[in-house]
C-alpha cells in the first residue's frame, strides 16, 4: 500500500490512527496496524480488516497525499484586508515600567528590547490612530489596547487617545483593553476605565510569596504584591460592577508551589470571583533555558487536569476545576474536539497552522511607531517589523511572516502535526532573524503536545464525552 499520511497513537484501550489529509481519527487492530506500519503484508489480514481498510479508504482516509508546496492560502488576500478591514491595534505608550519581573520579555533575560525612558508622544499616537482609521473602511467595529512597559505610567496619553478615539471613530463601535501591573491604578483611573467600559488585564502570580518572587519594583529591592491587591480591592470597593471587566494573568513558574498558587485563587476573597488567565514562563527567545523539572507541580497538575477532565465528562461541577488548567482542559475540545474533518484531501499547496495572519490579527505599534504582528514579539528583530504607521505595511514583511514554514518546508510538509502546530515567526527568532534550526528545535515538543492532545481526546470520547461542557 501506498504510504498513507497517517499517524499512529497508543491509548490504554488500543491503538488509533489519525489520518492527516481528512483530520479523521479510527481505532484499529494490531493486525491493521502492522500493516499499515509496513510490518506485515495483505496476506496476514483477515476478510474483516480488507473491508475496514476499503471503509476507511471510502470516506477519504488513507490517502498517500503529501503537500508538495508550502504557500498560506491567504498570501494574495492579505494585503487587501490590511489596507481596508483593520479592526483593532495595540499601542505602546512607554518602553518604560515600574516593576522589573524577572521573567518579563524587556528584563534583559530575552532577546529583545530592554525597559527604557522612551515614551510615546502624543503626534505619534495620533499618528497611530489615524492609520487605524484609514485602514478600517470596511470595520464596523474598532479595539484600541494600551500596552507598555506599564501603560499607566502614561494615564493621560491614554486619556487623550480615547478622547480621540471618540472622535475619530465616531461612526464605529469602540471598544478598549489595557494590560496593567496594577500598582498605578489610582481610583481616578478606575472610574475613568469604568466610564468607558474598558476590559483590563492585570498581572497577578498567586500569594505574596509567589508574587514577590519575581515581581519587583524597579529597585529589585521591594516585592510589588500589597499594592497590587490593595488596588484590586479597591476596583472591588469603588466600581465592583466593574469587576466583571477585569481578568488576572498568573505566570505559573515551576520554582512555585502549584498547590499553594491553586488554593490562593481559589479562596482569596478579594480575587476569587475574578477569571484568571495562565501562562507558564515564556521559553522563547530566553537567552537562558529554562527547566522544568519540579515532580511535586507535575504531579498536581496532573491531578488538578484530571478534575477538569471529570468535568467535561459531566461527573464533577465546574466549581471544582483549578482556574490554573482551564486553557489546557479546554484545548481538548477547541482544538480537537471542533477539528474540520473532511473527506477531502489537503491542498497540494497549503501552510502549517500556527501563524496568525500578521498585522490583522494583534496589530502593534511600539513608541516609535513601528509595527509587528502583535506584542509578544522580538522588537530587536528586523525581520519582525511589518512597516511603521508613516509609510504602512511592508507587504513583503508581512507575506514573509505568514509563510513561515517556507524556511522549514522540507520538514513541514512530511510532519503529521501539520494541521495543529502552533509555530508562527516568534518561535524561529534567534534573536537577530528567523533561521529553520530555531523553529525545528521545537517541532519535537509540538508534536509531543498534539500527541498528548489526541490521545486526551480519544480517551475522554470511549468515556462517553460529548464536549458540550465549556470552561
Ligand atoms: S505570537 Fe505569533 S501567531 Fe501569535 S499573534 Fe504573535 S506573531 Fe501572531
Ligand atoms: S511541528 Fe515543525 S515540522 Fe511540524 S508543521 Fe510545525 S514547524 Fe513544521
Amino acid at each position: 500500500m501506498n504510504n498513507p499520511f497517517i499517524h499512529f497513537l497508543e491509548t490504554h484501550s488500543g491503538i488509533y490512527l489519525f489520518d492527516v489529509n481528512t483530520n479523521m481519527i479510527s481505532k484499529i487492530n494490531q493486525r491493521i496496524y502492522k500493516y499499515l506500519s509496513g510490518r506485515s503484508r495483505k496476506e496476514d489480514l483477515v476478510d474483516e480488516d480488507i473491508l475496514i481498510i476499503d471503509n476507511m479508504k471510502d470516506m477519504g482516509m488513507l490517502c498517500p497525499n503529501k503537500i508538495e508546496k508550502i504557500n498560506h492560502p491567504m498570501t494574495d488576500f492579505i494585503e487587501d484586508i490590511l489596507e481596508n478591514s483593520l479592526e483593532r491595534l495595540t499601542i505602546q505608550v512607554t518602553q518604560n515600567c515600574n516593576f522589573r519581573c524577572e521573567y518579563c520579555v524587556y528584563s534583559g533575560s530575552y532577546y529583545n528590547r530592554v525597559h527604557n525612558n522612551k515614551r510615546m508622544d502624543w503626534d505619534t499616537a495620533k499618528a497611530a490612530l489615524d492609520f487605524l482609521e484609514q485602514h478600517s473602511k470596511n470595520s464596523s467595529e474598532i479595539n484600541v489596547s494600551f500596552y507598555g512597559g506599564e501603560p499607566l505610567l502614561e494615564i493621560s496619553l491614554i486619556k487623550r487617545c480615547v478622547e480621540y478615539c471618540h472622535v475619530r471613530f465616531k461612526r464605529k463601535k469602540v471598544s478598549f483593553n489595557l494590560t496593567t501591573n496594577a500598582s498605578l491604578l489610582s481610583d481616578d483611573a478606575i472610574e475613568f476605565f469604568e466610564k468607558e467600559n474598558f476590559l483590563i488585564m492585570i498581572s497577578l502570580d498567586g500569594p505574596k510569596k509567589v508574587h514577590d518572587k519575581n515581581r519587583t519594583f524597579a529597585d529589585k529591592k521591594r516585592g510589588t504584591y500589597e499594592v497590587v491587591i490593595e488596588r484590586i480591592g479597591r476596583i472591588k470597593e469603588i466600581a465592583p460592577n466593574f469587576l466583571k471587566n477585569v481578568t488576572l494573568n498568573a505566570v505559573l513558574d515551576d520554582e512555585n508551589d502549584f498547590a499553594l498558587i491553586h488554593d490562593y485563587f481559589a479562596n482569596e476573597p478579594v480575587i476569587k470571583d475574578i477569571f484568571v488567565s495562565t501562562n507558564y514562563v515564556n521559553d522563547t527567545n530566553r537567552k537562558d533555558k529554562i527547566t522544568q523539572n519540579n515532580q511535586k507541580n507535575y504531579i498536581e497538575i496532573c491531578n488538578e487536569k484530571f478534575i477538569g477532565l471529570m468535568y467535561l465528562m459531566k461527573r464533577v461541577t465546574k466549581d471544582k476545576v483549578s482556574k490554573l488548567v482551564v486553557r489546557e482542559v479546554s484545548d481538548i475540545g477547541e482544538r480537537i474536539g471542533k477539528r474540520t474533518v473532511s473527506k477531502q484531501v489537503i491542498p497540494a499547496i497549503t501552510h502549517p497552522g500556527g501563524p496568525c495572519l500578521p498585522g490583522v490579527q494583534r496589530p502593534f505599534v511600539n513608541a516609535y511607531g513601528k509595527l509587528f504582528p502583535c506584542e509578544r514579539v522580538n522588537e530587536t528583530c528586523d525581520e519582525m517589523c511589518i512597516g511603521n504607521i508613516y509609510d504602512g505595511f511592508d507587504i513583503e514583511s508581512v507575506k514573509r511572516l505568514l509563510n513561515i514554514g517556507q524556511i522549514t518546508a522540507e520538514s513541514c510538509m512530511h510532519c503529521w502535526a501539520f494541521n495543529f502546530c502552533t509555530q508562527c515567526g516568534v518561535t524561529a527568532d534567534n534573536g537577530e532573524k528567523m533561521v529553520p534550526e530555531v523553529r525545528l528545535a521545537k517541532c519535537e515538543a509540538v508534536r509531543n503536545h498534539v500527541d498528548n492532545l489526541l490521545k486526551d481526546y480519544i480517551v475522554l470520547k470511549e468515556c462517553g464525552c460529548d464536549f458540550t461542557q465549556t470552561l
